[in-house]
């Protein structure tokens, strides 16, 4: 389309038409009967996509910081002790809410750009009982993937109970929630789900919910209380009206339509599509002279790259490729925001998206004055896609 500008941030995400058109729908009433029907749908649908199958499915209106905080309140007590699989930003942030649940938290830390080892989370887990490990799956600062399910099996042995931070993930990155043990899987609707910002979209498993049942203490949030929400999931699922707050009708029909598109691809599909896309825009970039965030190769994420800005180049170049056609996201990280920026692949994303957003790149950096054998990007990124 003339003039159109992609988005390529890390979420939001370029979102389908059909998703669209029904957001902008006439909102029903919340019992309506069609809108119990389709709320029932995007229930169940989750399960699929989370791929866990006898999971409780939660969509509550909010950002992912709310999805963070709405799995936190319900299975922490004061005085539990968390481990946190440190990776940086977003990491941070679910320490934060930790702790204001009244948890101890641990760190297991890493260095900037990796991961912390798996032989020193596997001693802490040795050394302490821990009631819960949280792992980002990919932080979306650096676009450093963790290994959940490496983490997830040290953490199982360990009795523990698995919380995965998958609002970068889910619906994109490979993550298998019931096979890799994973008790609580996040993420919020404006990423690989493919909605609009505004629901904060959990699976919990029965470990997960027996943890909220045989709580000691109140949960400290009346919002975020399991205790009310879970009877409006499970009714819904059931086809019979209820209520607790107002569901974000016209999103939640919006995720009814998205999850179907998803569950057409299939997830295999899905995952195999998000690491081509990735690995063509990586060898774009590399092609021109660009390096990636992520300590080594194992970290690099599907669902978006960080990439330093080369020498004389910086932010400034953001608003020319975005001119170009593509905007993208400058960086993230306090300790070397600055130094890179970050697009976002994930979604539909498609060749010619991956394509658009490599020439954007290659105009706007050609403008700048960055030197490079211009075209060679898209031929990389193209070589790829037809593989
Ligand atoms: N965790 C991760 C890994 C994220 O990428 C984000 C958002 N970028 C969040 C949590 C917080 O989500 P939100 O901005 O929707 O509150």
């Amino acid at each position: 389309m003339k003039g159109k500008r992609l988005l390529m941030i890390p979420g939001p995400i370029e979102f389908t038409e059909e998703v669209l058109a029904e957001t902008g729908k006439p909102t029903l009433s919340h019992v309506d009967p069609q809108f119990i029907k389709e709320f029932g749908q995007a229930l169940s649908m989750m399960r699929k996509v989370w791929l866990a199958p006898s999971g409780q499915p939660f969509i509550v209106a909010g950002s992912g910081t709310l999805a963070m905080e709405l799995a936190v309140a319900n299975i922490t007590e004061p005085g539990d002790s968390v481990l946190i699989v440190n990776t940086g930003y977003f990491s941070d942030r679910m320490a934060q809410v930790f702790k204001v649940h009244g948890a101890v938290v641990d760190i297991a830390p890493s260095e900037l750009c990796d991961v912390p080892q798996t032989e020193i989370i596997r001693s802490m887990l040795k050394a302490k009982r821990y009631k819960i490990v949280s792992i980002t799956h990919v932080d979306t600062s650096t676009s450093v993937k963790t290994d959940v399910k490496a983490i997830a099996e040290a953490a199982r042995e360990a009795g523990a109970l698995i919380l995965v931070d998958g609002v970068c993930a889910v619906g994109g990155e490979e993550l298998r929630q019931e096979a890799w043990g994973v008790d609580i899987a996040l993420t919020a609707s404006q990423k690989a789900i493919g909605v609009p910002p505004g629901l904060a979209l959990l699976i919990a498993s029965d470990r997960a919910l027996e943890a909220f049942r045989t709580r000691k203490t109140p949960v400290r949030s009346y919002y975020l209380d399991w205790q009310y929400w879970l009877p409006v999931m499970e009714a819904y699922e059931a086809g019979k009206p209820a209520y607790f707050g107002t569901p974000a009708v016209n999103l939640v029909r919006a995720l009814n339509v998205s999850l179907g598109q998803i569950l057409a691809e299939g997830m295999d599909a899905r995952f195999l599509r998000h690491r081509r896309n990735a690995k063509a825009f990586r060898a774009a970039m590399s092609a021109i002279g660009l390096s990636f965030l992520p300590a080594r190769d194992n970290l690099l994420a599907s669902t978006l790259t960080a990439v330093w800005y080369p020498e004389g180049i910086d932010a400034s170049v953001l608003p020319l490729i975005a001119e170009e056609g593509a905007m993208l996201a400058g960086g993230l990280h306090p300790a070397i925001k600055t130094k890179y920026f970050r697009v976002g692949h994930m979604g539909m994303s498609d060749a010619s998206e991956i394509l658009s957003t490599v020439g954007a790149i290659e105009r706007g950096f050609a403008r700048a004055g960055y030197r490079f054998d211009h075209g060679a990007g898209l031929a990389a990124a193209e070589k790829i896609l037809l593989s």
